[in-house]
């Protein structure tokens, strides 16, 4: 399973996609707090992490 996330704030074009959920969220906080200054509500990033198959 592949889990990826793509960043929907303003233009950002930042997408993250890995096997692993933990690591998806991990980077995507990170990205949250340096690219945009913020916080990502934990309900937020569940919902918006989206599992692919893998190709
Ligand atoms: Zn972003």
């Amino acid at each position: 399973m592949t889990y990826q996330f793509e960043c929907s704030t303003g233009p950002c074009q930042f997408l993250i996609r890995s096997s692993s959920a933990e690591e998806v969220e991990r980077l995507v906080r990170a990205h949250v707090r340096m690219t945009h200054n913020g916080r990502i509500d934990p309900a937020d990033l569940e919902r918006e992490v989206e599992r692919v198959e893998a190709a």
